[in-house]
């Protein structure tokens, strides 16, 4: 075999290994911090200001507009739940709230 040849399977196995060891630390680094995340509790005092429900089609909110979710608004990070108005809690992906503003894009 061709020492050139070997030097790049070496290489791309190499590369290879390094990506998918990145991916499974990234994986447990989510994973970690969504463990860390508390469901937001619905007797929570700001979630009752803001008429937080885990399911939004339930709600009777004068300010809900159907196919408004926590998954489509901009507070909301999908990869752990969290939501930037109630920190240290994950929030419903098909819930809502009054604070709710649309993801840009
Ligand atoms: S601010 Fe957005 S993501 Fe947070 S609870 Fe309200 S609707 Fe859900």
């Amino acid at each position: 075999m061709n020492p050139q040849n070997a030097s790049r399977r070496q290489f791309l196995i190499l590369t290879g290994t390094a990506t998918i060891a990145l991916l499974a630390a990234l994986r447990f680094v989510q994973e970690a911090s969504a463990e860390a995340l508390q469901n937001l509790p619905l007797d929570n005092a700001q979630a009752k200001a803001l008429a937080y429900t885990e399911d939004a089609s339930s709600s009777k909110h004068p300010g809900y507009k159907a196919g408004s979710t926590c998954t489509n608004c901009q507070f909301f990070t999908a990869a752990t739940g969290a939501c930037a108005l109630f920190k240290g809690y994950r929030v419903s992906p098909n819930g809502w709230c009054s604070a709710w503003a649309k993801k840009p894009g």
